[in-house]
């Protein structure tokens, strides 16, 4: 046996990551997506310099520098006062420190590039995963529209509500945060006396819950606004429903005169509730696996849910990557499981906190990760240990 046969469920930004590095490593690697086609849904997607120094190992950093955007710093602002906590330096000054700058990116312009890089005959739309099963030599999935197929290795790349992580551990919902989310994107010149308009920023709020953060998207001609608030009576999850901009700036009238000036200028706003889940001991069994928010869906308040999909994403192809018989399978994604969950789980609980740079810190064990040079022996190392104790 030369190449693996690994099927990839979900073509979000983890799952086609995934496919393209495992198909780099030689595997026959085949997508499966319940949508029909790629839909311009979402907004923008954050990427730090881990993310993007994941991306720029795979060769594709130059394409999505071509729509993204490049926040000039990271800042920190009180709700009421509208004082700096806090300040870090990204553009150069990151992309010397760590190798990669932070960008920002349109979730659709940045799915394009993965999906043109990737062949178009591998990704299969309108499959619906709804059986999956795994036995001796393989797994069978089984798909809404009634076709079968059979694979050597599984990832779930599905997301929040993943089918492949109730295959392995049972069906167990994510739980509801009681915060709502709001979405919406301005013109930057609408409102141009804002300072500091091409950073990331965030405004900390009168409670945990209540935060806006605003940054750069398409190359810096827009403004990307996420808001959150506590709100136990808005249960839908939902990367379409539309809000009412009228609630959106009653939810934030105390803040500064800034932020209030950057809600003055929507227009239009999306609302969802946010949920998330515990972070898991384990994520693989047999030969199947998760990635992304599949395993470890987060709040958003480090906005590594990106990242981390990306970085699970390369870590797995490269455990995989020499693997050529179905016998060593099962340990490879132990492997991969071991190297990834400490740190995942880290960002998962901290996400939860929302305590992240708030006055300052170090970036560095989040934003200098690099997923191409994580030596792969560490999760053999790590495996021995907790076998000694
Ligand atoms: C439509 C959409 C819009 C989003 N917009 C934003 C945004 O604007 N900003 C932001 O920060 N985050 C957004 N996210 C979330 C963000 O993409 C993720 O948090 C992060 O990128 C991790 O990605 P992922 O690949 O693990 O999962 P996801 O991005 O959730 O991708 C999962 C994929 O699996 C597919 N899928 C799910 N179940 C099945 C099944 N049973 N069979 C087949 N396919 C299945 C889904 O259709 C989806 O394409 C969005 C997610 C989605 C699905």
């Amino acid at each position: 046996m030369s190449a693996l046969k690994i099927g990839i469920l979900g073509a979000g930004i983890g799952g086609l990551t995934a496919a393209i590095a495992l198909h780099r490593a030689g595997h026959d690697v085949v997508v499966y997506e319940q949508s029909k086609q790629f839909l311009r849904v979402g907004a923008d997607i954050n990427l730090t310099p881990n993310a993007v120094r994941a991306l720029d190992g795979l060769g594709i950093g130059e394409a999505v520098r071509h729509t993204a955007a490049r926040p000039t710093h990271r800042i920190s602002r009180s709700w009421d006062s509208g004082e700096e906590t806090s300040r870090l330096e990204m553009g150069d000054t990151a992309e010397k420190k760590y190798g990669a700058p932070q960008l920002t990116i349109h979730r659709a312009d940045l799915l394009a590039v993965l999906a043109e890089i990737f062949p178009a005959e591998r990704v299969r739309f309108a499959k619906r995963a709804e059986a999956i099963t795994q036995d001796g030599s393989g797994i069978t999935l089984k798909f809404t529209d009634g076709s079968t197929d059979r694979v050597d290795v599984l990832i779930g790349g599905d997301g929040i509500h993943s089918a492949v992580r109730t295959a392995m551990f049972g069906a167990e919902s994510p739980r509801f945060t009681g915060v709502v989310a709001f979405r919406a994107v301005i013109p930057a010149a609408s409102v141009a006396a804002v300072p500091n308009l091409q950073a990331f920023t965030k405004w900390w709020g009168p409670n945990p819950e209540s935060q806006i953060v605003t940054f750069p998207l398409n190359r810096g001609k827009d403004i990307f606004i996420f808001a959150t608030t506590a709100q136990e009576s808005w249960h839908l999850e939902s990367w379409t429903t539309p809000g009412s901009v009228q609630e959106l700036r009653d939810s934030y009238a105390e803040f500064h005169g800034d932020a209030r000036a950057l809600l003055d200028a929507c227009d239009e706003v999306l609302k969802t509730a946010l949920y998330e889940r515990d972070p898991l001991p384990c994520w693989s069994k047999g030969n199947m696996t998760l990635l992304g928010d599949a395993s470890h869906p987060m709040m958003p308040f480090m906005a590594q849910g990106a990242g981390m999909a990306i970085e699970d994403a390369v870590v797995l192809a490269r455990c995989l990557a020499q693997v050529k018989t179905l016998d060593a399978i099962a340990a490879a994604l132990q492997g991969y499981e071991r190297l990834r969950l400490e740190r995942t789980s880290k960002i998962q609980l901290g996400s939860r906190g929302n305590n992240w740079l708030r006055d300052g810190g170090n970036a560095d064990w989040v934003y200098g990760y690099d997923a191409w040079a994580v030596p792969l022996d560490a999760g053999q190392e790590m495996k021995q240990e907790a076998g000694a104790v």
